[in-house]
């Protein structure tokens, strides 16, 4: 993967809404595993204002099983 493309960690503020739509949502976590997040269903749950953390501990991981050890993470999708 390209240094540019490497995953970053949300912002502590960053909201649904703030993700573009050039951008991919990511759930990483601890255990390495990763799952690209649907952004359109999140938001139709959640609403554009839902600030990303505070739904980090009800992330579930699929393939450890533990809740709240995954964080959400954006990358850039490739030209
Ligand atoms: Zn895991």
């Amino acid at each position: 993967m390209a240094r540019d493309r490497k995953p970053e960690r949300i912002g502590p503020e960053e909201k649904l809404g703030d993700i573009m739509s050039w951008e991919i949502l990511f759930a990483i976590c601890k255990c390495e595993h990763y799952a690209e997040v649907n952004i359109r269903a999140l938001r139709l749950k959640c609403g554009g204002d839902a600030v990303l953390r505070k739904h980090e501990p009800k992330l579930r991981c699929k393939k450890c099983g533990e809740t709240g050890k995954s964080g959400f993470f954006v990358t850039k999708m490739p030209r």
